[in-house]
C-alpha cells in the first residue's frame, strides 16, 4: 500500500510515474532489458536522456542561451563547482545566509576566495528571507548566491533580487515547482530528489557563456564545459535518475505545467497554513511572507506531543513528518508529488490530534 510520504528528501514521487517504472522496469520497450542495463551511448537511452532535456526546457521555457546539464555528487557537489568554475580572480563571491545549505554553499567557496555575504537571519535563527531591498551588493562581484527555499527552517523567496552580476540559485527544493523566469538567472541548480526524481543526479541550467571564466586547471569532470560539449555524457551518466526524472516530466506536462503544478501548491499550502494559524495549538515560527510552499514547518506545545504526533500520523499513512534533527518539530514536506488529498489527510489528523492533546 502507497502512504503519504511526508519527506524531505528523497521524497515521494508521483504513484502513476513510479507505477509506470515498475511495468518496464526489467524489460524496457521490449529490449528484454531495464533501461538501467542498457548502454549510455546507444538509441534508447539517447532517447531518453534528449526528452528529459526537451521536457525540462519546454516546461520552464529555456531558450538557447542556457545549457541543461545532468551532473552527479547531488547539489552538494554544486556547492564546490561553481566556485571552482565562475570565480572571477581579485573580486569576491557573494552569498545570501538563509539557512543551513547556504551556510554549507558558503563553506565551500571560501575554499576558493574571497566571500562576502550579503545578508543573514541567522539572527533570528533563519525565520525568513532578509529583505532584498537593503542588500548591499557589489557591482564587480563574481556573483551573487541564493538559495531559493530552505528546506530545514521552511523559508522560501517570492521574489528575487535585481543584480547586474550572476545571479546564481540553489533550487533543490523547489525546482520546478513554480514559473521562474530562467532568463533572471545565471545558473540554477538542484539535486532531483526533492522534486523531480531520485537521488544520484542535480539538473544544472547555466548560461553557456558563462563558463569561459573557468581555468584552465581545472580537472575535466568538475569544469561545467565538459558537460556542456558532451551533451552530459562524457563519462557514463547515472541513467536510472535521468530516466525517472524523464518520466515525471512527462508527468508534470501531463499535469498541465508549472502553472497548473504551482496553483496545487499553492492550494495545498495555504491550506495547511490556515490550519496552523486557526488555534494556539500549532505555531509557525516563520515570518508570514516569507514562508516556504514546499517545506511546511512547525511546532507543538512541548516535545513529548511533537514525538506523539509524529508516531500517530504515522499509523494512519501519513510518515516522514519530524523536523530536521537540527532544529526539531514537524516539518510536512509538499512537493509536486504530493496530492491534494494527502494534505487534506493530514489536515483532518492535525485536527483529530488537536483535539485529542489540547
Ligand atoms: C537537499 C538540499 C541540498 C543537498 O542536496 P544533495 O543532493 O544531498 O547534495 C542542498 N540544498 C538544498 C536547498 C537542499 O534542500
Amino acid at each position: 500500500m502507497r502512504v503519504f510520504n511526508f519527506s524531505a528528501g528523497p521524497a515521494m514521487l508521483p504513484t502513476e510515474v513510479m507505477e509506470h517504472a515498475a511495468r518496464e522496469f526489467s524489460d524496457y520497450h521490449k529490449t528484454g532489458c531495464g533501461i538501467m542495463e542498457l548502454t549510455h551511448r546507444g538509441g534508447e537511452f539517447t532517447e531518453v536522456i534528449e526528452a528529459a532535456e526537451k521536457n525540462i526546457r519546454t516546461l520552464m521555457g529555456i531558450g538557447d542561451e542556457h545549457a541543461v546539464l545532468f551532473i552527479q555528487g547531488g547539489a552538494s557537489l554544486q556547492f564546490a563547482m561553481i566556485p571552482m568554475n565562475l570565480h572571477v580572480p581579485g573580486t569576491a563571491m557573494e552569498y545570501a545566509d538563509t539557512g543551513a545549505w547556504s551556510s554549507a554553499a558558503i563553506k565551500e567557496a571560501k575554499l576558493f576566495g574571497d566571500v562576502k555575504v550579503v545578508c543573514s537571519s541567522k539572527d533570528t535563527n533563519y525565520n525568513k528571507i532578509p529583505d532584498i531591498r537593503h542588500w548591499k551588493l557589489d557591482p564587480k562581484a563574481s556573483y551573487l548566491h541564493i538559495t531559493s527555499n530552505n528546506t530545514i527552517f521552511g523559508t522560501q523567496y517570492h521574489s528575487f533580487p535585481e543584480t547586474k552580476i550572476p545571479l546564481l540559485a540553489d533550487m533543490s527544493s523547489d525546482f520546478m515547482s513554480r514559473v521562474v523566469d530562467v532568463g533572471q538567472f545565471d545558473l540554477i541548480y538542484a539535486g532531483a530528489q526533492k522534486n523531480i526524481g531520485p537521488s544520484g543526479v542535480a539538473v544544472v541550467i547555466i548560461k553557456k557563456e558563462l563558463v569561459k571564466r573557468t581555468p584552465a586547471n581545472t580537472p575535466t569532470m568538475l569544469k561545467y564545459a565538459t558537460y556542456i560539449d558532451n551533451k552530459s555524457l562524457y563519462n557514463t551518466p547515472p541513467t536510472f535518475a535521468i530516466y525517472m526524472i524523464r518520466l515525471v516530466t512527462d508527468w508534470m506536462i501531463k499535469k498541465g505545467g508549472l502553472a497548473a503544478i504551482e496553483k496545487i501548491n499553492d492550494t495545498k499550502s495555504e491550506a495547511l497554513y490556515e490550519t496552523i494559524e486557526e488555534g494556539d495549538f500549532y505555531k509557525n515560527p516563520v515570518e508570514p511572507a516569507s514562508r516556504s510552499k514546499m517545506n511546511v514547518v512547525f511546532r507543538l506545545p512541548t516535545e513529548v506531543l511533537e514525538e506523539k504526533f509524529v508516531k500517530e500520523a504515522k499509523a494512519k499513512g501519513l510518515i516522514g513528518l519530524k523536523g530536521h534533527r537540527s532544529v526539531g518539530g514537524i516539518r510536512a514536506s509538499i512537493y509536486n508529488a504530493m496530492p491534494l488529498e494527502g494534505v487534506e489527510k493530514l489536515i483532518d489528523f492535525m485536527n483529530e490530534f488537536e483535539k485529542n492533546n489540547s
